[in-house]
């Protein structure tokens, strides 16, 4: 099964935890909130990341689609 992932903006607060904890896809835009670097789905090798990353924002702004 593919996975994407989006970052809600309103709730995207610029901690940069996703990056730190899967920096292959997550950096900042130019206000400091978080952009997501690949378009499409999630490459598997990278899916535990991002999972990772989810599990870690304060803010509960990463969403996975599955
Ligand atoms: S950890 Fe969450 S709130 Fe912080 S920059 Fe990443 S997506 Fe935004």
């Amino acid at each position: 099964m593919s996975m994407r992932i989006q970052v809600d903006q309103a709730r995207c607060h610029g901690h940069q935890m996703c990056a730190i904890a899967a920096p292959k896809l997550f950096g900042s835009d130019e206000i400091g909130n978080a952009a997501v670097l690949i378009a499409g789905d999630v490459p598997r090798d990278l899916e535990a990341a991002a999972r990772r990353a989810e599990g870690n924002c304060p803010e509960r702004a990463i969403e996975i689609i599955e």
